[in-house]
């Protein structure tokens, strides 16, 4: 055990190892041992972790306070999602939640833990001086003040290639403001860190519409994007060295 003060209450306790993707998002059941993409790490891009990537931040009692979130989360993603029948408009294939199938500030705060950790964590991501504070305010109160941060973009990946089922966690930039994005099997969360400093207006307007208190809107994306070329770069690369 590891005693230190605890990223959460501000005690000094017994730290646990806590994760910082939760476990269950990891599918360690069905898929193994994870590969985990760790573009922005001094580290070798690809580890193999038996039991998802942890680090002594919280105390035992903080890190079951959040992990509600984490539960919650796990169910309607991996359970309430795949008995939705999708819509298809404009072309998109679309899951819908709307306020009787999801707890919008139960999701929002999710998400708000999932970028926290991995900002305290020794992770190249973070929050910053003016965001973590904010993301732990938040975390501790039980509710979202500014619906404009840590705004959540889901994905839901079915591209039929093996990057559908791989676990990351890395920075990106999105319309010039920072986001952490968040990879697990069959999905992809793209958290923006503050959506009202996106430099594009019409994006901002379409994406606010995919998760507000009205309903949730998931896209799954048969196709690899943009970025999903540039991760299938990278790993082949990696997988290169390594041999
Ligand atoms: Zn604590």
């Amino acid at each position: 055990m590891n005693k230190g003060i605890c990223h959460f209450c501000g005690l000094e306790k017994e730290l646990i190892k806590s994760h910082i993707m939760p476990k269950c998002f990891y599918k360690l059941d069905e898929y193994g041992p994870i590969t985990l993409y760790k573009p922005n790490s001094k580290e070798s891009f690809i580890g193999k972790y038996q039991n998802g990537l942890t680090e002594p931040l919280l105390c035992a009692s903080c890190d079951t306070r959040i992990g509600k979130y984490d539960g919650y989360a796990n169910k309607l993603f991996y359970k309430k999602l795949p008995e939705l029948k999708p819509v298809v408009k404009d072309g998109k294939i679309l899951y819908l939640f709307t306020p009787k199938n999801f707890d919008y500030q139960k999701l929002r705060l999710f998400f708000v833990s999932l970028v926290w950790r991995a900002s305290i964590s020794s992770e190249r991501f973070s929050l910053g001086k003016k965001y973590e504070p904010m993301a732990l305010k938040f975390l501790k109160q039980g509710f979202m003040e500014n619906d404009n941060l840590f705004f959540p973009i889901i994905f839901r990946k079915n591209t039929g290639t093996g990057l559908d089922f791989m676990s990351s966690m890395y920075g990106r930039k999105l319309y010039g403001q920072k986001a952490c994005v968040f990879r697990s099997p069959n999905y992809e969360f793209i958290i923006v860190t503050n959506l009202e400093k996106c430099t594009d207006n019409n994006a901002i307007a379409e994406i606010k519409t995919r998760c507000s208190e009205k309903c949730l809107i998931v896209e799954e994306q048969n196709t690899l994007d943009r970025y999903d070329f540039k991760l299938k770069n990278v790993l082949l690369q990696c997988t290169a060295t390594k041999n």
